[in-house]
């Protein structure tokens, strides 16, 4: 059973004090909306809010972070709720407070190269209106029709084409924020160089909502490449994808995208998107090039000459720029697909340098046989970042203690292969007691006081990132 009564600091006083910042009705604490606000897209978690806030400018945030710090009321700020790492479950209960009413492009500046926004915005429509005048904002979740800019900066979302032109951090150019004491402050802005400091920006990027409210975003933009190519390479084994992976890099050819399906994700994508994929084959690497045209076609053909090298038994070349994106259309959908198998899908992202792929692939099939559960592995193999995503059913106890002890030995494995707890997901409830192995007793102790420098009353979004000393994955609260 769900609990539904508001149990919380909001005295009716209080309750008073922030409609009047709002109004009635962007103030909702129906046992209705508190559900609505109560989960994301991380399995497992559940929690309800005591109340749910739609503020519509950076001034009501001030006020209401003033009186939520002087009651010690937890805050969650929230986009779309996409995220995979029970980011925006208010364990806590507290306020969620949804910022998407700040959806709105204020500039994109063509001569500085910069979009400013706010965080609401939707990623896929700020990828529109830039491209519209020929500029290209580069960084691309596969949520990205859903998910916010404000969402994808907290999380430092990466994407498919994070090889060639990094991730979201590399994109976030300067901030407006609000401290939980209700002081308005900003960081970065247009300047390309701005040693002014500490660097805050960085700091707030991937900050999960723990540490203040973003309520403006500056983006850089980059030129829009003129053309782009798709090439899709498949494999009677995973180990030769993952090496055609390396031998491409070592070539110092970098597409834009090289993505990697194992057979089990190729199965479910290919049942979802009926493209007619060699389902005997074993694993497949879709690989995609843009640039100038010159350039584009002789990436991709050295690209397909490796692959073929390396034991591609087939290497086709999307013959037009259609047919290339219904094949990453096929890819974003990987998730959505996979999901449709079981009644609980649990999607990882065990990251680890590009040279060990080949390593953590077959780590991941030896686990997944080790304790007889359904794996699939898809991911931005550019960036060794793995997602392995088993299919699962959360009613089943005993199943559940072996995903548990499968995706420990996934994570120590990646540790030890020199990489990282979470490529792009973040760490939120899902991963948060595993972050002393990235980070060390000590990483985590100076993050502490990062926290209560900014957040003395730990109001921000809390239980968060550090908070536990025990593995939560499995507590399904409600
Ligand atoms: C199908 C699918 C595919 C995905 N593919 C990818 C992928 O390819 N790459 C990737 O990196 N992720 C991916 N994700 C995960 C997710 O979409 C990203 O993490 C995304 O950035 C979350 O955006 P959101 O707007 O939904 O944020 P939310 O989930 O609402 O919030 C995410 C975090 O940001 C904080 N936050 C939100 N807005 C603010 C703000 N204004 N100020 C302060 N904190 C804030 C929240 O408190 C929370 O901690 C995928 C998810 C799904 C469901």
């Amino acid at each position: 059973m769900i609990n539904t009564k508001a149990t919380s600091r909001i005295t009716p006083d209080v309750k008073k004090a922030l409609i009047e910042i709002v109004g009635d009705r962007a103030y909702l604490d129906s046992p209705n909306e508190r559900y609505v606000h109560s989960y994301d897209a991380t399995p497992l978690y559940q929690h309800m809010p005591d109340a749910v806030m739609n503020p519509q400018n950076t001034e009501q945030i001030s006020a209401i972070l003033k009186i939520a710090n002087a009651h010690q009321i937890p805050i969650i700020p929230r986009g779309s709720g996409t995220n995979l790492a029970g980011g925006t479950i208010p364990i806590e209960g507290g306020i969620v407070l949804n910022m998407n009413r700040f959806n709105e492009i204020y500039e994109i500046d063509e001569q500085n190269l910069t979009a400013t926004l706010g965080p609401g915005v939707i990623t896929a429509d700020l990828h529109e209106a830039v491209e519209a005048v020929g500029l290209f904002y580069p960084p691309d979740p596969g949520s990205m029709r859903i998910s916010t800019i404000g969402g994808n900066m907290a999380q430092c979302a990466g994407g498919m084409r994070g090889l060639k032109y990094g991730v979201t951090k590399d994109y976030i150019m300067g901030l407006e924020y609000v401290l939980p004491s209700g002081e308005i402050l900003r960081s970065g802005g247009k300047n390309v160089k701005d040693v002014a400091g500490y660097d805050m920006t960085r700091l707030l990027v991937g900050s999960e909502g723990t540490l203040a409210v973003i309520t403006e975003i500056t983006v850089k933009l980059v030129p829009l490449p003129e053309t782009k190519r798709t090439l899709v390479a498949y494999y009677n084994n995973l180990v030769d994808a993952a090496r055609t992976v390396e031998k491409i890099i070592a070539a110092k050819v970098i597409p834009a995208t090289m993505e990697f399906l194992d057979q089990g994700t190729m199965q479910v994508v290919d049942d979802y998107a009926k493209l007619g994929l060699p389902l005997e084959m074993k694993s497949m690497l879709l690989i995609e090039q843009d640039g100038e045209e010159e350039a584009v076609v002789r990436d991709i053909q050295r690209i397909a000459e490796i692959a073929r090298q390396q034991g591609a038994e087939r290497v086709e070349i999307a013959s037009t720029l259609a047919e290339g994106a219904k094949l990453m259309a096929a890819r974003r959908a990987a998730l959505s697909a996979l999901s449709r198998s079981k009644p609980t899908t649990i999607m990882e992202d065990a990251t680890v340098p590009r040279s060990r792929l080949a390593e953590m692939v077959e780590t991941v099939e030896r686990v997944a046989e080790k304790y007889h559960l359904w794996i699939c592995t898809f991911g931005h193999a550019g960036d060794g970042n793995l997602h392995p995503t088993c299919m699962t059913d959360e009613r089943d106890q005993e199943e559940m203690q072996r995903v548990e002890q499968a995706f420990d030995e996934i994570f120590r494995s990646a540790i030890e292969l020199g990489g990282t707890i979470t490529g792009e997901h973040g760490v939120g409830l899902a991963k948060m007691n595993y972050l002393h192995l990235k980070v060390g007793a000590g990483g985590i102790e100076l993050m502490k006081q990062i926290k209560a420098a900014f957040d003395p009353n730990h109001i921000m979004n809390p239980g968060k990132m550090f908070a536990g000393s025990e593995r939560r994955r499995l507590v399904v609260k409600r």
